[in-house]
Formats: C-alpha cells, structure tokens, sequence
C-alpha cells in the first residue's frame, strides 16, 4: 500500500540512468550491476582497495602509525563519482526510499566477507547519528535508513544505542587529527540500550567511511562505554 501511493506520486525511476523502473525504487539491474565494487586486494583495515594482485601483506598509506579500536572496516563500493551520486541522493535530497536498495550492497558485503562470520552471535546493528538539529533539517539520517534496511535484510537486530549530544563542525576540511579531537565528546551512549550492548558484536553503519575518524571515536564509546565485545564498520562507499 504503501509503495502503491508512492509509486503514483513518484513513479520509480533508476537514480542513475533515470529510465523507470519494474522492480526496486531507486536502481535498475543494470546501473546496480554497474557500481564499481570493492574486491581483493584490499586493506584489512580500511577497507582501501589496491590495484593489481599482492601475492603478500602489504602496508596501507592510510593506516601507517594508525591503531584502530575496531576490529576493520568495510564497504562495499568504490568512491567513484556514481557511488557518491547515491549516497548524495539519500543524505541530501530527503530520497529515504533509496536507502532500501542501497542496503543490498551492504548484505553483499556482510555476506561475501568471512570476517563478518564473527558478528553473527549475540549481533546489534548500529547507525552513527547526526545530531537532532541536523538531523530535523534534512528530516531524517541517512545512517539510520541504511541500518535500519540491512538489519531486515540480514535478519539481525538494530539498536539506536549511540547518540550524538554536541553538533561538530563540517568535518571535510579537517585532517584526521583534527576530526578526531573535533568529535571528542560528541556521542553518548543511550542509557535505555546499555544492557544490550554489554558483550554485543556491533556492526557500526555510515554511509562513507574516509579517514576513519567518526568510526573510531563511535567505537571508542561503544567500548569503554558500552562494553562491547567488538566492532567492525560497515559503510556504503569508501571514499
Ligand atoms: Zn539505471
Ligand atoms: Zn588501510
């Protein structure tokens, strides 16, 4: 029923390639086919793809001298100029309804990559949040559509466990040093979730990951606060 009213005030149409569509709400087969995906080799860390085959472990530029709280971080799209076409349709253009194709990719990737096998017991699924103004003003969070989609999907439990309580500046100009104190004190734990989180596997949900800075400090709280077992991040795109 829903869908049904949707699909007379707008008619499904491919966000990439606009043609209409008979199944879906936002992609055709083809432009989902399309997206360049994220395959070996890539960082056990990061998620960064490299190109051409490494037969042996190798060091990534970005995660030199780096330690992470989580366990590693996934995505399953390249931050090519498409991938980044949808993840601006979401979080900007109020599309909500996108967020339940996008969310095939990630059970693509918790799907295709045995790491995640380790999350499947005792598993919470956990957007990062915006804060309520931000969050009031592009009426809803984009995060939280995605979460909410894969947890479905895969068939696992979503808990809106963090909270943002302090707004931080646009992050896109800072270095990694700079986001990372420009979060401290940005998110709390929600006290009406603490007893699930003791001793949970999260999968922590973004829409990018790019230096990892939101990721870490989420996981930070959920640890020491939280008590989790472990984390593991899973965004849409790597950029
Ligand atoms: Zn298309
Ligand atoms: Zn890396």
């Amino acid at each position: 029923m829903k869908w049904r009213l949707l699909d007379f005030l707008y008619p499904a149409i491919c966000e990439l390639c606009r043609k209409r569509l008979d199944h879906g709400r936002a992609l055709c087969r083809s432009c989902a086919n399309n997206l360049p995906r994220i395959s070996e080799p890539f960082c056990k860390n990061c998620g960064e793809e490299f190109d051409g085959n490494l037969e042996e472990d190798f060091n990534c530029q970005n995660c030199l001298n780096l330690t992470h709280d989580f366990k590693f971080a996934r995505a399953p799209l390249r931050g090519l100029e498409n991938s980044f076409r949808l993840v601006h349709t979401l979080k900007y253009h109020r599309r909500f309804f996108v967020a339940a194709d996008l969310a095939a990719f990630l059970q693509e990737a918790w799907e295709e990559d045995p790491r995640f096998r380790e999350f499947e017991e005792n598993c919470l699924i956990i957007p990062v949040p915006l804060y309520w103004r931000r969050q009031q003003w592009r009426h809803g969070n984009q995060a939280h559509e995605l979460a909410r989609e894969l947890a479905a999907l895969i068939e696992q439990p979503l808990s809106p466990a963090l909270k943002r309580v302090r707004s931080t500046q646009t992050q896109t100009r800072l270095s990694r040093k700079e986001r990372l104190s420009n979060l401290r004190g940005a998110f709390v734990i929600r006290k009406s979730q603490a007893k699930r989180l003791r001793g949970a596997n999260v999968i922590l949900i973004d829409d990018v990951f790019t230096t990892g800075a939101t990721a870490h400090e989420c996981t930070r709280i959920l640890r020491h606060q939280g008590r989790v077992a472990k984390v593991a991040i899973l965004t849409l795109v790597r950029g």
